[in-house]
């Protein structure tokens, strides 16, 4: 499974600033704009703001999956700790 995180260093720095409009969600492998309303929200997006370069596809199905395929309902079960980050899918 690819571990790819960041196209370039604008992507990675505005994801890691607190005050950015733009999040990565590490443990689904999501990019996306927050939405402003004191929430968690954001819109996902497909491609890098600065250097256009195509995001990697969601693992958010599979992230569901694989923890089902634990028996474990991410709703009720406490999420193990390495699926609460990339780690899941970077390392191996
Ligand atoms: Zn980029």
């Amino acid at each position: 499974m690819s571990t790819f995180l960041y196209c370039c260093e604008s992507l990675r720095i505005a994801c890691d600033a607190t005050e950015s409009p733009v999040i990565f969600n590490s443990k689904f492998r999501e990019y996306g704009i927050k939405v402003l309303d004191g929430g968690t929200s954001y819109v996902e997006i497909a491609f890098c703001p600065w250097s256009g370069h195509r995001l990697p596809q969601s693992l958010r199905d599979e992230w569901f999956s694989r923890l089902e395929a634990q028996g474990l309902d991410p709703g009720i079960d406490p999420v193990p700790l390495e699926f609460q980050s990339e780690r899941w899918y970077t390392t191996k």
